[in-house]
């Protein structure tokens, strides 16, 4: 077979992004403003929410989302132990402290069980992940802890369901990203949702320095001398409003992405399944998977080559593939701050070790997929 490059992930941006631009460019209005606005409502109205309010990054998000619901200093915040580094560090933050919890696998998200036994009377909020684009079973949480906060890390789940529900409605509040990597792009940035309408309000507020009301309000309102009042320390995680014209437009292509990635996943799954030691992602009854990456396990008790190895030769026929994602356990800063082994949350460390994420976007054609499947079956 001929070589071919295959990217881990690409986004889908062209003409209609770039034509989106030029609104906000040539009329001057380039902060939070009339298209950030738009692209809220249409974010809202697809994934059936309430509120849904722009930001800088999911990452600021989830930070947004732990200081409206009052979580600080002495409280405890659950966060699976396998996730990106922004999970656990957004509720440093705010002065609270992370509690890891192990996952489980093929899922990747939360363990159930381990949840059940990191839960103290000091726990006030978890932060369930929807690793890849599969939700976390969220049901399984309320039951066990009826009391404590749910902030849902939504950054790969745009698109996702579970039970009936779209991500973003499952626990207090959700934080989407819309990094290059992730399902629709902005460049950088983020969508906070809820249904509740007081910590909606405190968001609005709290994203934009805590003012009473927004720039656009004030530029269009009669009272040039009137500054916002300030009642609360908000920060700055403003979108612009050139992100949210781009925004609106990817939105739209949403569900397009989801069902075309979604054929291709089924595809690599048919393809792969007599690879044994190649553990594909499995999708529990009620759940939409959001396929923001098809993260697979590799077996090294039967694998042919272990999984760098199998990393290594991918890249050279031009195969990008990544890690799933970190154990936030054995990165430096929470190694060292807590003295965590790698033992101590085994899951997670396996997880680190032994998952590898195979390419699957929007602009790959079916002959990359055959690519990919050939060059792991000649292994
Ligand atoms: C990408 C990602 C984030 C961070 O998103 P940003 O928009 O880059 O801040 C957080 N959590 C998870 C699980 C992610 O995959």
């Amino acid at each position: 077979m001929e070589k071919r490059n295959i990217y881990i992930s690409q986004p889908v941006l062209g003409e209609e992004e770039w034509q989106a631009c030029k609104e906000p460019l040539f009329s001057g209005w380039v902060t939070q403003g009339p298209k950030v606005k738009a692209f809220e409502q249409r974010f809202a109205q697809i994934h059936g929410v309430k509120h849904a309010f722009a930001v800088t990054s999911c990452t600021t998000g989830l930070h947004l989302a732990l200081e409206a619901l009052g979580i600080g200093a002495g409280d405890d915040v659950l966060v699976p132990a396998f996730t990106w580094v922004a999970t656990a560090n957004a509720v440093l933050y705010v002065g609270a402290n992370p509690i890891l919890v192990d996952i489980e696998i093929p899922s990747f998200n939360i363990s159930i069980e381990d949840f059940k036994r990191k839960l103290t009377p000091k726990t006030k909020a978890v932060i369930p992940v929807h690793l890849f684009g599969l939700c976390a079973d969220i049901d399984a949480i309320k039951k066990i802890a009826p009391g404590i906060k749910i902030v849902e890390d939504a950054a790969c789940a745009a698109g996702s369901m579970y039970n009936g529900k779209y991500a973003g409605n499952l626990g207090d509040i959700a934080s989407f990203s819309f990094h290059p990597r992730k399902s629709i792009t902005t460049g950088e940035g983020g969508m906070v949702t809820t249904n509740d309408d007081a910590i909606a309000e405190k968001m609005d507020k709290l994203r934009n320095h805590g003012a009473e009301i927004s720039e656009e309000q004030r530029h269009r309102g009669a009272k040039p001398y009137i500054l916002p009042d300030f009642n609360m320390m908000g920060f700055n995680f403003r979108m612009t409003d050139l992100q949210g014209a781009v925004g609106l437009v990817q939105i739209e292509k949403l569900q397009g992405f989801i069902e075309e990635r979604e054929k291709w996943a089924q595809y690599y799954t048919d393809e792969l399944k007599d690879l044994k030691w190649f553990q594909t992602p499995v999708i529990p009854k009620g759940y939409k998977h959001g396929w923001q990456s098809f993260a697979c396990f590799i077996d090294e008790k039967i694998s042919p080559l272990s999984r760098n190895e199998i990393m290594e030769k991918l890249q050279e026929k031009g195969i990008s593939t990544r890690p799933g994602t970190h154990a936030v356990h054995m990165l430096n800063f929470y190694k060292d701050k807590y003295g965590f082994k790698a033992q101590d949350f085994p899951n997670a460390q396996l997880a680190n070790d032994q998952s590898i994420a195979i390419p699957l976007h929007n602009r790959m054609v079916k002959e990359d997929y055959d690519y990919v499947i050939a060059a792991l079956k000649s292994f």
